[in-house]
């Protein structure tokens, strides 16, 4: 890859340069004052990133399966019955990592690239009493949107504790885990945060913490554990120094940089522009004649694209379009993975960036012998969306 290509895959992402810059600061001690308060004001402010006012926010060095299995080991004991609303690969891996903890797991399952009905959701909930139920906000391997807020309210309604992969959407969808009673919220720096990988991150309700209270047994990894970290994180907020594990300064640094930026943009005008780019790549898609993978457009992601090769073409797409400076990925669901790929367009995603891909995509198409579609009509489509009004969140 150039330096010059353009990073269009759901995650990692296109970093904006004060991100970076703050990754290549010098290292400080993390009892640096200076760090201390940048740690202590990053946890402050993703209460706001992810409305949860009352909420306890742990971020370590590790990926989004690792902030999977911090949500699961502090509430999840052995024997306990999960549901996992499931809409794809990722929905997948937390079940195993539920069954991996001792967990009886069942599944609410759709037709692949459908949000399964909540009508299904419904009569599993009727049919047995669930510790937790698990969603993923978006699942990257489908594009598909889960209905987050109706789900977990049924949840809670059945008394079960709601677990949220927000990996894929947390800082480029509608979330708000107080009102729509998520008890973990989890996610990773590197995709609509707008940070590199390398941070996990989950936030607890005080209800998911005193089920880690109420645990028969104490989560096997120490480094999972939110009772281990409590005490650091509640000194990092009050400013205080404090020692667990030595935390990734400059990752942190890096998260708290974009973490301002997002800040700064406002949540609702943030989630209002993924929604308006997501409407100009649709626009696109459909002039060129490429079927969403994600089924239904009402519970399709706004941070990336899904998207079904046309008859005739395969994965050489996706390297076809890299060969025109864009980078996008495969397919990643084992049982489509060689009919689709996908376009990541969250965090720092702008215009130019809508139609820079467009176009590669134009060339490629064409490259590949594609001849359902006429030049420029992708991105005729995408600029009249860009052109107009940026909707509402
Ligand atoms: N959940 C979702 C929805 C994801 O998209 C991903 C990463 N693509 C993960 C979990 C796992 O994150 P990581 O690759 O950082 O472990």
């Amino acid at each position: 890859m150039s330096e010059r290509d353009l990073l269009m895959i759901p995650g990692p992402i296109e970093l904006e340069p004060t991100v970076l810059e703050a990754l290549g600061r010098k290292t400080l001690s993390h009892l640096d004052p200076n760090f201390i308060e940048t740690f202590g004001k990053l946890l402050e402010q993703l209460r706001e990133v992810f409305g949860a006012p009352d909420c306890t926010p742990m971020v370590v060095a590790g990926g989004g399966t690792l902030a999977m299995e911090i949500a699961a080991a502090n509430v999840i004991d052995s024997s306990d019955n999960v549901l996992v609303y499931n809409t794809g690969y990722f929905s997948d891996r937390m079940a195993r990592i539920a069954e991996r903890l001792g967990a009886r797991v069942d599944h609410v399952r759709g037709a692949l690239g459908e949000a399964p009905s909540l009508d299904a959701l419904d009569a599993s909930l009727a049919a047995k009493r669930y510790k937790a139920v698990t969603m993923t906000h978006v699942d990257t391997s489908t594009g598909v949107l889960a209905p987050v807020r109706q789900i977990a309210a049924r949840a809670k309604k059945a008394g079960c504790l709601t677990i949220v992969d927000a990996v894929c959407s947390a800082g480029g969808e509608e979330l708000h885990q107080a009102s729509w009673q998520i008890d973990v919220a989890l996610a990773a720096s590197q995709k609509a945060l707008g940070a590199p990988p390398g941070l996990a991150i989950a936030l607890f309700s005080a209800a998911a913490l005193e089920a880690r209270k109420a645990k028969k047994v104490a989560p096997a990894s120490l480094y999972l554990d939110i009772e281990e970290w409590l005490p650091i994180l509640a000194a990092y907020e009050a400013r205080k120094p404090s020692y667990f594990s030595t935390p990734p300064v400059n990752l942190i640094s890096a998260l708290a940089t974009s973490t301002e930026l997002l800040l700064a943009e406002g949540m609702s005008a943030r989630v209002a522009r993924h929604r308006w780019l997501s409407h100009a790549f649709r626009a696109a898609w459909q002039a060129l004649g490429l079927a969403s993978f994600s089924v239904d457009p009402a519970a399709t992601a706004h941070t990336l694209s899904a998207l079904c090769y046309p008859a005739g073409v395969d994965a050489s797409l996706v390297t076809a379009i890299r060969d025109e400076g864009v980078v996008v990925a495969g397919g990643l669901h084992p049982d489509a993975k060689t009919k689709y790929f996908r376009v990541g367009h969250m965090g720092s995603t702008r215009p130019g960036d809508v139609l820079t891909t467009v176009g590669a995509l134009e060339r490629a198409l064409a490259r590949v012998g594609y001849l359902g579609f006429e030049r420029g009509t992708g991105l005729t489509a995408a600029d009249k969306v860009l052109g107009g009004q940026l909707p509402h969140a």
